[in-house]
């Protein structure tokens, strides 16, 4: 798999210069986002499903259960649009019309395909464990073969995809500069709250590792 683009449908027009068709880019917002939104349509009707999914090289995995709408209606070759965003900050303008959101957003199109094979199966789910909280598998019971079994896993191909980025300060008319209201950046990021130990939790049990600085920048 080589292309990522322009093609005809990521060809931005819409605020061309905030595009990008940047593969390392990509990768790094699918790496950092944590839910990704699955669009598709089901018998006429658009569906936006918001998931967890993990980057596994060029591969884009999501999974659920065998019942899942989503899942069933990708496994026949729907053709699907999967998106990613970050919000890295609320832009506020001196005027209201054009205060905006800094972020980095990705779009991937394309048709998934089912991973079938137990071991690609067990990769897959391994990877959206890791890619939720780094270093989580080896905390955990991995799944048994029957979890295995019990789990549909498709793949969307990260082939044909797009990134959009803004960044800095708000674009005001020029005339509104000489108003007085505050204008900038107010930047944005997750932060995450103490762990709240499970009510069954053993006592004594220790923090994992995972858990003593977690952040959803990665480096892979
Ligand atoms: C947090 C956030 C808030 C936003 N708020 C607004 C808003 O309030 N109003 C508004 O009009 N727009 C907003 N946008 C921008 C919006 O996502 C679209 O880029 C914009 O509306 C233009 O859409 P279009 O289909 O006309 O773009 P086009 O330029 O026609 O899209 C062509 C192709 O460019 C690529 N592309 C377009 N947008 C994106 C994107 N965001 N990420 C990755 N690839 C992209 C896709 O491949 C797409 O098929 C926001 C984006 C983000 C991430």
């Amino acid at each position: 798999m080589t292309l990522i683009g322009p093609t005809p449908r990521t060809t931005h027009k819409r605020l061309p210069q905030r595009g990008s068709h940047d593969r390392a880019l990509i990768h790094a917002i699918l790496d950092e986002g944590l839910v990704c939104h699955v669009a598709f349509v089901a018998d006429g009707q658009p569906f936006v499903i918001p998931t967890i999914y993990a980057r596994v090289g060029e591969r884009l995995y999501v999974h659920g259960a065998g019942a899942s709408r989503m899942l069933a209606t990708l496994k026949l070759g729907a053709p699907v649009c999967v998106e990613v965003t970050l919000v890295d900050a609320l832009v506020l303008a001196r005027s209201a019309f054009h205060h905006s959101m800094n972020y980095r957003s990705v779009m991937v199109f394309g048709v998934a395909q089912e991973a079938v094979d137990p071991a690609e199966k067990r990769e897959a789910l391994h990877a959206i464990v890791e890619h939720v909280v780094a270093g989580r598998s080896r905390e955990t019971r991995p799944p048994s073969a029957q979890e295995i079994a019990g789990t549909r896993v498709l793949w969307v191909p990260i082939l044909e995809a797009s990134a959009k980025v803004r960044t800095g300060p708000p674009v005001d008319s020029e005339e509104d500069h000489l108003l007085p209201h505050w204008a900038g950046e107010l930047p944005l990021r997750m932060v995450p709250g103490a762990p709240v130990p499970d009510p069954r939790l053993a006592a004594a049990t220790p923090l994992p590792p995972s858990l003593y600085d977690y952040q959803r920048v990665k480096a892979r």
